[in-house]
Order: structure tokens, then sequence, then C-alpha cells
């Protein structure tokens, strides 16, 4: 993917659908060659309402996640769920190494010692490999998210996967994001009940105390936020301004 993709969105003003999400995947569908857009989804509750609206507007997207092989009982459950509801199966991408490989290379718990390795093998990587054959990857973040989502835009040039990256959702808020939830009676994971706002691995998630933010459970008492997935690149990355 060079910029032409991106131009070509640009020209479109997708700016206007800043606060319509809805609206900005019926643009995707009707302008954009769907063999070669994709979704992807950790099961977050955002990744549940764009995939609610991705298949009102469209059946021809692929929809992907990434299996790091220590997700919870709950996630696999929901994601079950979600794939019994509307009737499709989830792309599934993993890295080829087991979590006992992984033990025998790098020793016990690489996790707790090099979590950005341990996140780079089971979900860079692999991430890597789910966009190869596409252009343009639609995510469900939100900019209230964290300081890193803060700067994200709603279409934006992302070089380390070579995509045009589509953030419907961008501006949408946490209670606007459970509220849709409610509204449709859609499933969500049963851990967010259980104070667990957000769900990531096993071993790298938490639950969180009431007053803290929502991404305080992920990588508890570590200088970390993000799992590489979603990161600013510096003077790399190429946006247009949407707000
Ligand atoms: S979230 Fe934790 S266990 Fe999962 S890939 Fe990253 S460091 Fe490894």
């Amino acid at each position: 993917m060079n910029n032409t993709g991106l131009h070509t969105v640009h020209e479109k003003q997708v700016k206007r659908y800043r606060k319509d999400p809805e609206g900005l995947l019926k643009w995707i569908a009707e302008n954009l060659p769907l063999e070669k857009v994709v979704m992807g989804t950790g099961f977050g509750p955002p990744g549940i309402v764009l995939l609610d609206m991705l298949f009102k507007v469209t059946r021809d997207i692929s929809v992907f996640y990434i299996d790091t092989g220590f997700l919870f009982d709950q996630t696999y459950d929901l994601k079950t769920q979600l794939e019994e509801k509307y009737g499709f199966e989830f792309l599934r991408f993993s890295t080829d190494l087991t979590p006992a490989q992984q033990e025998q290379k790098f020793g016990e718990n690489l996790w707790e010692k090099e979590p950005d390795t341990c996140c780079n093998i089971r979900k860079v990587l692999p991430m890597k490999d789910a966009l190869k054959n596409y252009d343009y990857w639609i995510t469900g973040i939100r900019k209230k998210q964290t300081s890193v989502r803060a700067h994200a835009n709603l279409v934006e040039m992302e070089p380390r996967f070579s995509v045009i990256k589509m953030n419907p959702l961008l501006n949408w808020t946490h209670d606007e994001v459970w509220d849709y939830i409610k509204e449709h009676n859609l499933p969500y994971n049963v851990l967010h009940d259980r104070n667990y706002p957000s769900i990531g691995c096993k071993q790298c998630t938490s639950p969180v105390c009431e007053g803290e933010d929502e991404r305080n459970g992920r990588w508890k008492g570590m200088n970390k936020t993000e799992c590489g997935l979603h990161k600013m690149v510096g003077d790399e990355k190429q946006t247009f301004k949407d707000n």
C-alpha cells in the first residue's frame, strides 16, 4: 500500500463521519475494494459494536482476531457466541511458537521480564501476517482509551503494517459504546461485569478498582499501556486531521 490509497480515502472526505461510525462503514462498503478491506477485533466492547454495525452494512468484509494462546476462556466463549449470532467465522492468526516453546526459548514468564518481546511474538508478528494481503484495516480503537490512542485519527497510514488504518469509533465515548451494546442486546465478555473493563491475555490483565481508568488493569505495575498493535510511529505516521 502506498499513499494512493490514503488519498483515495481523503478525496471522498470521510471526515464527515467522525461521529458516525455506521456512516463510515457504509462509505467503505460503497467506495473501497472489499477484498482489500479487513476488520480486526480483540473482542472488546467497541469491537462488538463495530461488528454489529459492519454486518448491517455488508457481509463482504472479513474479520480476524489474534489468538495469543493466552486469552481468557470467557473471551473464547464470546467469540463462539458472536459466530453463532452472525453466522460467520472469524479468521484466526497466531504465532507458531507454542507457550511451551516460548518458555524453552526465553525462560519462564517472558511477559513479566520482557512484555514487549512477548507481545511482539504473540501479537505484532501475527498481526503482520493478518494484514499482509489487505490495504485497509478497520479497528475499534477510541481516542479516550490511552494517551497513544488520543493522537490517532479517523484515517491514517500505518507504515508498520503497510495499510490504511480506519478507526470509525475513534470519537465515541465509553458510554456511547455501552449504550449501543445494551440497546441492541449484544453479547459481551462476562468479565466486564467483574471489574475487568479492558481484557487481553490472562497473565497481563487484572481487575480495576473503582475510579481507575479502564486500561489500568492491563500490564498492571508496568510502564506499558499498549501491546504494540496501535502505536504512534513518530514522523512516519501520516494522517488527515479529522478533528
Ligand atoms: S499481553 Fe502479556 S501474555 Fe499477552 S502477548 Fe503481551 S506480554 Fe504476552
